[in-house]
Formats: C-alpha cells, sequence, structure tokens
C-alpha cells in the first residue's frame, strides 16, 4: 500500500445516489462500505470526512429567511446524521469505527478528540469525523483538509463522481481531457475548482496531497490506495 493513514472525504450528495425521493441511497451506502472495508482489512488506517450537502447546505437558508450561521449549523447537524448511516453501515458489516463530532453531542457520538482519533486509528477503527470543524463558514472540505493535517494522515482522498480533474467539465464538455497529476500551484493558476480556497490552501501550505477520483467505481479506492493512476494528483 502506498498510503497508510489515509482521510476519505466524501461528499453528502454521494449518499443519495441518484435518487430523488431518499437522501440516502442503501446501495450506495453498502458499496462505499465494501470499498472502505477492503481497504481497511488490507491493514490502511482510515478517517472519513463526510458532507450534508444531500440534507442542507447553509447557502440555502437566505432563501429560507434564516440566518446564514443558523444555516451552517444545520448544515454540520446534517453530516452528523450521514456519519451515522455510515456508522451504522459499517458495523453492520462486522468494522470497528467510531464517530467524532465537531459539536458535542454525547448521547450519540464522542467529540473530537485529537490525540484520541489517532489511538482509534492505531486500533484499526475507522474513524468518521461529523459536524465539519464546528465552525459556521466552513466547508466539509476544509474539514478534511485540516483533520487530514491534525491526524497526519498522508492523503486527502476527495470521493467524486468523475474519474479525476478536467480542464473544463467533463459533463458538459465531449472534448474535456483529464490531468493525472498537477502542482498545487498548476491547479491555482488554472482555477481548476479541487476544493475551496480555504480547504486547498491548508493541503497546500502542509504539503499534504490530495487526490481526485471516482469512488462510484468499483475497486477504484484500492487502487488509489495502492499507489496506481486511477484519478488525479494533486501534489
Ligand atoms: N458546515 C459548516 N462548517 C463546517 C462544515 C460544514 O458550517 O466546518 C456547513 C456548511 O453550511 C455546509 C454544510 O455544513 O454547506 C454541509 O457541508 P458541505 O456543503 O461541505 O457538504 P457536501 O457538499 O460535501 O455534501
Amino acid at each position: 500500500m502506498k498510503y497508510k493513514r489515509i482521510l476519505l472525504k466524501l461528499s453528502g450528495e454521494s449518499l443519495q445516489g441518484n435518487s430523488k425521493t431518499t437522501n440516502l441511497d442503501p446501495e450506495v451506502l453498502e458499496q462505499y462500505v465494501a470499498e472502505i472495508k477492503a481497504v481497511r482489512d488490507a491493514g490502511v488506517e482510515i478517517a472519513i470526512v463526510i458532507g450534508g450537502g444531500n440534507i442542507f447546505r447553509g447557502g440555502q437558508a437566505d432563501a429560507l429567511g434564516i440566518e446564514r450561521v443558523q444555516g451552517d449549523y444545520m448544515g454540520m447537524l446534517a453530516t452528523v446524521i450521514n456519519g451515522m448511516a455510515l456508522q451504522g453501515a459499517m458495523e453492520r458489516a462486522g468494522m470497528y469505527t467510531r464517530l467524532m463530532s465537531g459539536i458535542k453531542m454525547e448521547q450519540v457520538c464522542e467529540p473530537f478528540i485529537r490525540r484520541r482519533a489517532i489511538r482509534h486509528l492505531e486500533k484499526g477503527r475507522v474513524v468518521i469525523f461529523g459536524a465539519g470543524i464546528g465552525n459556521p463558514y466552513f466547508t466539509t472540505d476544509s474539514t478534511a483538509s485540516l483533520r487530514a493535517i491534525e491526524i497526519q494522515a498522508d492523503v486527502v482522498l476527495k470521493g467524486t463522481r468523475v474519474d479525476g480533474v478536467y480542464d473544463k467539465d467533463p459533463e458538459k464538455f465531449e472534448n474535456a481531457s483529464r490531468f493525472s497529476k498537477l502542482s498545487f500551484m498548476e491547479a491555482y493558476e488554472k482555477n481548476l475548482n479541487i476544493m475551496d480556497m480555504t480547504a486547498f490552501t491548508l493541503c497546500m501550505e502542509n504539503k499534504l496531497p490530495i487526490i481526485v477520483f471516482d469512488m462510484n467505481k468499483k475497486g477504484n479506492l484500492m487502487s488509489v490506495v495502492q499507489g496506481q493512476e486511477a484519478g488525479t494528483l494533486i501534489s
């Protein structure tokens, strides 16, 4: 395995699959768990940051006449719901897990404590970080970068529904071409929108590589962790 400790970022939207009527698609959950379990069984330490966009994003607050900060907290709570769903599905598959939250909610999960998170990883537990970093005006991408640095992960793996970073949107342009590798500077200068600026800068300043890859393709997470070229590496 090329990477021994990874931080996997999954968007909330991805858990919805193609469903228009439900927030969580059981088939997607099952598939993600299988991918994660294979990598865990191979001895890799795994931390996961999960988004909340399938349930609520802070940016939606305004249209509801709700203050932005309130909306951001709603978004953070949404990530905890997704984290609980993923945790439940992983436990059903016989995995050991911990859900740690950036906002205290002791009845459902542990608070995030960096040293404890690292200890869980060392013991082979998959750690899910819910509730973002616990502050409004941030995203779960920033959470992924920050937590990855804190737990000294080797890489941030950003699971998406496309197989890497393209020069233009591959879902709109047939002639879009994919980068297999980029430097942080190239990605910045080309304005490639890999993560929001806060998240991206944190990785760049701390020399933490990012790999953008297709999480929906079977076996792809394993390929990426093995160091095969299965997405775009930004380093
Ligand atoms: N959020 C926040 N602080 C954080 C992380 C998330 O305020 O540290 C809020 C923010 O409103 C965001 C929402 O939680 O829109 C859901 O997260 P995100 O949009 O990043 O989820 P994703 O797009 O990955 O599903």
